[in-house]
């Protein structure tokens, strides 16, 4: 423990990078503070990946009540959604991970400040009126989403709205192209409402694999899910049954709701950045080195408020390099090639590695194996799902450098594909491996067809 200061370290925010960095520099001795406003577990655990997981699910039923009559069930009435029921379950399930995180921070040792923490200058924290010394501070305060104003924005909801509406509307539109509006857009189609995904550019998740992104439009559009692209939102107005949605290149849309997930931006606003020389990028962002340090020497930031990589193992893995380096070795490194990610989009789409397009620009000789087939649930089942899988190898070294897969369980397969591929896996390591019969995931292994 540290004779001068209150703390060794100091943390403002309990979020997933926030409580990792408090309990492992705990276990190691230190002494230890975190500071949280709003809700324990931050982003993800509250209005984030572990609701939205919830959510999905849910709105996966109605194909499983009808697949089931293909293998012999009988449904004996059309089954009905009781969102109150599906919206309570799942507040009571976070508010038991609520608990968790509470627990965790308390028997690591550290303590825990129930409060909304400034910084009052390089090793101030102030909290409930009391302002603490550290040696070293964190900031890992998170995102929140980002809403563009124009005529009528008031009237849209954001994603944290969405998991606590009183009820489900008949018709939703969801702007945006990213993840949180393709997520989002599959749930409430799934869960019965009338669904129109507009969208300013001409590829939904644009940043990914080209040909993976217009399979998942086109299982979405299977599914039901009305998509407009190149089509931007001039403005909402209320009407008496709901809202009106005025479109640059159609007619107005009536809508119940409308969700914007149209980015996030870092939550850095009040925090007192002003009284330390703590640099935020031009996207709010807070600007750190490859030891998270800031330009203020005892502050340190990490996860969606230094907007690298806006996922929560990204965020948990650079807490542990942090506290590496400010208590441990010094030895631990981050690497932000080859993150395995999914988009519980439905279809799933899980990814690692490169696309086509970015192999192709670093690479001169590719070889594109792709795997298109309907699912075995399919068969008998009879939806309309597909699954699509892409192994992109370096003709040169033979080398796997993107693995992609749009369907059933993408995102279960592709973590496994991430270990292959940070072991530099070869195109004849996965020949040689042996598949499991019968499961989507064998394709992986005996895709022989170069598709390019
Ligand atoms: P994204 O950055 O993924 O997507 C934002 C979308 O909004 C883009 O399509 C963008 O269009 C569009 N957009 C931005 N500004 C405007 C505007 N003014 N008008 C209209 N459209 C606009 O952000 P999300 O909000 O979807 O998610 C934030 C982050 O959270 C993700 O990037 C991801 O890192 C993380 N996340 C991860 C999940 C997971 O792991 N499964 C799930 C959910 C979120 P354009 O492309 O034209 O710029």
């Amino acid at each position: 423990m540290s004779e001068s200061f209150d703390y060794d370290l100091f943390v403002i925010g309990a979020g997933s990078g926030g409580v990792r960095a408090a309990r492992m520099a705990a276990s190691k001795g230190k002494k230890v503070a975190v500071a949280e406003e709003r809700y324990l577990g931050g982003t993800c655990v509250n209005v984030g990946c572990v609701p939205k997981k919830l959510f999905v699910y849910a709105s996966q039923f109605p194909e499983l009540f009808h697949a089931s009559t293909g293998f012999g069930w009988t449904v004996p009435q059309t089954p009905r959604l009781d969102w109150a029921t599906l919206r309570d379950n799942k507040t009571a399930e976070i508010e038991r991970l609520n608990g968790i995180y509470n627990s965790l921070i308390d028997n690591s040792g550290a303590d825990l400040h129930d409060g909304r923490a400034t910084i009052a200058g390089p090793h101030q924290v102030s909290v409930n009126g009391d302002t603490y010394s550290a040696r070293t501070i964190l900031i890992a305060t998170g995102g929140w989403p980002y809403i563009p104003e124009f005529p009528g924005s008031e009237y849209a909801l954001s994603s944290n709205e969405m998991f606590f509406l009183d009820e489900l509307p008949k018709t939703a539109v969801v702007v945006g192209g990213g993840y949180i509006a393709v997520e989002f857009a599959g749930i409430l189609n799934g869960l019965g409402v009338e669904t129109h995904l507009v969208y300013r550019g001409h590829q939904l998740l644009k940043s990914f694999d080209r040909e993976m992104s217009d399979k998942i439009q086109q299982g979405m559009i299977a599914k039901g899910v009305h998509i407009h692209l190149n089509t931007e939102v001039n403005g909402i107005t209320k009407t008496d049954n709901g809202l009106c949605v005025a479109l640059n290149t159609q007619a107005d849309m009536a809508a119940g709701l409308v969700l914007y997930a149209t980015g996030r931006v870092a939550n850095t606003a009040n925090l007192g950045l002003e009284t330390t020389n703590v640099v935020v990028r031009n996207n709010g962002a807070i600007a750190v080195d490859d030891h998270f340090a800031t330009a203020e020497p005892s502050i340190y930031a990490l996860g969606d408020v230094i907007d690298r990589v806006q996922l929560t193992p990204v965020a948990i893995q650079e807490a542990m390099v942090l506290v590496d380096h400010l208590f441990g070795q010094g030895v631990a490194k981050i690497d932000y090639s080859d993150i395995p990610t999914a988009v519980f989009c439905q279809p799933e789409f899980g990814t690692v590695g490169l696309s086509e397009e970015q192999a192709r620009a670093e690479y001169s000789d590719i070889a594109v194996y792709v795997s298109d087939f309907k699912p075995m649930l399919q068969t008998l089942g009879g939806g309309p799902d597909r699954i699509t899988m892409k192994l992109i190898v370096d003709g040169a070294s033979d080398k796997v450098v993107g693995c992609h897969m749009v369907g059933e369980h993408a995102a279960e397969i592709i973590q496994g594909m991430g270990i292959a591929l940070k072991a530099g896996a070869t195109k004849a390591h996965f020949d040689a491996t042996v598949g499991i019969h019968p499961s989507a995931a064998e394709e992986f292994v005996t895709m022989r067809e170069k598709a390019r």
